[in-house]
């Protein structure tokens, strides 16, 4: 079981229908299923009408999730899992892993260190600090000082070593706003949906030791298998990740592109394959594995088709 877990902070661009291909592409050949899950834990930056606007995407260009979007409430909305959360908050409280920490980006940014991947270095403050609970503060784990470091294998991407102790020091999961943090929610989530196996960017492969850690120390023994794509670019080389503004689909849709169309210019910005013109849904696996030869045949995917126990 895979998911599709954008979160609806603007309108979906190129490069998330390319992250779609991979997503579907690699759920297909893994015999899997791809969950929808709307990641709104940043709640000043989320926007109903984006959430909207993805599911219409998505509908367009053919990608169809195993799961059904409550319009009221939805256990793969973040906004309505707080109870999740806050269960697996209290289990890290009860095994005294959290402390309140009442420091602010700006101090952050004057004090702490930057590792080498690019990250600040949370010199560990308000450890042992003892901040009263009805001031505002946020919560970090603090990890173990022997932990051993994280080691596993990318499906695309070959092993990987990462200690996340020295990459970002103890770890926010919830910031002084009342957010729980991106690293905290996806790792609740990606357990609780029975997830194991994800797919996403590159860019987001410093996250993935901190996220395993985590979920052993919420009880999670056995992490999802990671697979991280490369970025899509722009035909001048620029990451549209990075891109200030990368054209909605939705333009694409108005300006009279056809969705097999968009598929083609998407898997052209993934480097998929150069001389695609359109791409139908369904054709989405063998383009990636005429990408990466030997995907298939690499051990360890686990039970991919597993359906979640919980949710709706
Ligand atoms: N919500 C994240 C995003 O839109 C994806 C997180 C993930 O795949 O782990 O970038």
């Amino acid at each position: 079981m895979t998911r599709f877990a954008p979160s609806p902070t603007g309108w979906l661009h190129l490069g998330h229908a390319a992250h779609m291909l991979y997503v579907w592409g690699i759920a297909d050949l893994l015999r899997g299923k791809v969950l929808l899950r709307v990641e709104d834990h940043d709640r000043q930056r989320c926007r109903a009408r984006f959430e909207e606007a993805l599911l219409v995407d998505m509908e367009w260009l053919g990608f169809r999730a195993a799961n059904r979007l409550a319009a009221a409430s939805s256990s793969y909305r973040q906004s309505d899992a707080e109870a999740a959360y806050e269960e697996a908050a209290e289990t890290l409280r009860r095994d005294h892993r959290v402390y309140r920490c009442r420091c602010s980006r700006r101090q952050l940014a004057r004090s702490a260190e930057v590792s080498a991947s690019g990250e600040r270095v949370y010199p560990g403050t308000c450890r042992g600090a003892q901040h009263a609970a009805d001031a505002p503060h946020g919560l970090r784990v603090a990890w173990a000082a022997d932990a051993p470091p994280e080691e596993f294998a990318d499906g695309l991407l070959g092993p990987q070593c990462q200690r996340p102790e020295r990459q970002c020091g103890d770890l926010l999961i919830k910031d002084r706003f009342g957010n729980w943090t991106y690293q905290f929610a996806v790792t609740v989530d990606d357990w609780r949906h029975g997830v194991n196996v994800v797919v996403r960017g590159s860019d987001l492969l410093a996250s993935t030791g901190r996220q395993i850690r985590l979920g052993r120390m919420l009880g999670r023994d056995v992490p999802p298998v990671f697979f991280h794509h490369p970025l899509a670019s722009d035909s001048g080389g620029v990451k549209l990740s990075k891109k200030q503004r990368a054209t909605p689909i939705r333009e694409l849709r108005e300006a009279g592109m056809a969705p097999a169309e968009v598929l083609g210019a998407a898997a052209r910005a993934v480097g998929l394959q150069a001389e695609i013109r359109n791409v139908e849904p369904s054709e989405v696996g063998s383009l990636i594995e005429a990408a990466h030869p030997g995907l298939l045949a690499r051990a360890g995917y686990g039970d991919v088709a597993r359906v979640p126990e919980r949710g709706e």
